[in-house]
């Protein structure tokens, strides 16, 4: 059940993704492997906005689109674009422990009080906007997402090599995903 694959040696990393992006990617961040020039990126990074985590790679590595819960179903055009026009042929989609996307439900008050007490908005406003939004940014458990987020664009663009990533706030590494 356990579906975390840690990576503390290349060897660790999947044979699919080894001379890949992604293999450069858990090499930069979890090996401490020294930072090569790039010019071009060569990879797509999804990952949730949360204030907890930072990525070592080196400069111009890669594209980076940050979202609630590393959902990219509302930026396909920016995915697109760093596909045909940035030239990446790889996603890293990583999601991460104590996503605050998961059971967004248990925070409806918080999130509309603090609408109200923080931005200034009505009540009623806040109780809407929550209501509505908030299916749609609801991921359920961080690792069932990403792994479902990455079968759904390998399905979108079948010419690019997804990896389903999961970065643990407490130790700060990236963890490969076994999928069945
Ligand atoms: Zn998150």
């Amino acid at each position: 059940m356990n579906r975390l694959v840690p990576v503390t040696n290349t060897e660790d990393v999947f044979s699919e993704y080894r001379n890949s992006p992604i293999g450069l990617l858990l090499e930069y961040h979890n090996l401490g492997r020294a930072p090569d020039v790039y010019t071009a990126a060569q990879l797509l990074i999804g990952m949730c906005m949360d204030n907890r985590k930072h990525l070592r790679i080196p400069d111009n590595f890669s594209f980076i689109i940050r979202t609630g819960g590393a959902n990219l179903r509302y930026s396909e055009f920016k995915v697109s674009y760093a596909i045909a026009v940035g030239g990446v042929k790889s996603i890293a989609l990583i999601g991460h422990t104590q996503c605050g996307m998961v059971n967004l439900v248990a925070r409806r008050n918080q999130f509309i009080q603090g609408l109200v007490d923080s931005a200034g908005w009505d009540k009623e406003w806040a109780e809407e906007h929550f209501m509505h939004f908030a299916p749609m940014f609801e991921i359920g458990n961080e690792t069932d997402f990403v792994l479902s987020e990455a079968k759904r664009l390998r399905l979108r663009y079948p010419k690019i090599q997804v990896a389903p990533l999961l970065y643990r706030v407490e130790d700060n590494l990236l963890y490969l995903l076994r999928e069945t």
